[in-house]
């Protein structure tokens, strides 16, 4: 188990803003809520999209995710329950597993296809979509599956179980690091009563979700199923988070680029221009 750094937190963040997701449905007719929505993207910049999927009824998932290409940035796919197979343009192959994370980056473009393979149970995870900064959008496509026993782990003193997917929490470095962007991703369960703390750079964007349970930060209460958009404010270091009854949460951090988004569907680019030149080599069967 890794050694806890534990920080003496000064000032903490609050909570903005509260959302709740948009049930939608993507692929083949895979029931998802979209937390993170297109009107979100600026605000927290560098991240474009988070879907959560979770349920037990094989209809609203079996169908999966066939081909379908993307350009220009990263998809990190983690699943707390359950089994996809990914398979892309580019020769990766994987099965990602309860507890895995599959981070993909797209760059000058990939097809892939993401379906499960399960026939029943529980499926439940997150798909949050990073943005690349310009210079690397056309960037070699990049891919790797961390299984759940990858993805470094530790325990504070009150039993908080804390995952690092990616970036660096009380002293414990995540399964991937990224330049210019430093993102943080964490997943954090905590038991009731019990108060979660970690840095933020304050230059960073930051947001919670809870999908289990209940926390408080500072005095706000954010239940179960909701993003809480954490404030950004020059001299806040970190966020405390207290759960009001045993929770489950991801906390998602990350440096913002500045830089203009322009989306057409699974493509994101900087210009109009650049988007008409994606869809040109798509069609023309340019992509890896
Ligand atoms: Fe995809």
């Amino acid at each position: 188990m890794n050694k806890v750094k534990k920080i003496a937190l000064q000032h903490s963040r609050t909570v903005e803003s509260l959302i709740e997701g948009v049930a939608t449905s993507d692929g083949a007719g895979v029931k998802l809520t979209r937390v993170l929505t297109g009107k979100l993207q600026r605000r927290l910049d560098p991240f474009l999209m988070l879907d959560a999927f979770g349920s037990d009824n094989p209809d609203d998932y079996i169908a999966g995710f066939p081909d379908h290409p993307h350009r220009g940035f990263e998809t990190v796919t983690y699943m707390l329950s359950g089994l996809m197979r990914h398979r892309d343009s580019a020769g990766h192959e994987g099965l990602l597993g309860t507890g895995g994370v599959q981070w993909m980056t797209a760059g000058r473009g990939v097809i892939h296809s993401e379906i499960p393979e399960q026939k029943d149970g529980v499926m439940e995870g997150f798909q949050l979509w990073l943005n690349l900064p310009a210079q690397n959008k056309m960037s070699e496509p990049w891919y790797r599956d961390f299984p759940s026993e990858q993805i470094p782990e530790y325990v504070t003193e009150d039993k908080t179980t804390v995952r690092v997917i990616s970036g660096c929490s009380n002293g414990v470095k995540g399964a991937v690091t990224r330049e210019i962007t430093e993102p943080l991703y964490l997943d954090v369960h905590v038991h009731a009563g019990a108060t979660f703390e970690t840095a933020i750079a304050d230059t960073h964007n930051a947001f919670i979700y809870v999908y289990r349970g209940a926390v408080k930060v500072d005095d706000v209460l954010v239940e179960s199923s909701r993003m809480g958009i954490l404030s950004n404010a020059a001299e806040t270091d970190g966020v405390r988070i207290t759960a009001t009854k045993e929770a489950r949460f991801i906390l998602v951090a990350g440096k913002p680029l500045n830089e203009p988004i322009v989306q057409y569907g699974p493509f994101v680019m900087n210009t109009q221009e650049e988007i008409h030149r994606t869809l040109d080599d798509f069609r023309s069967g340019r992509f890896a």
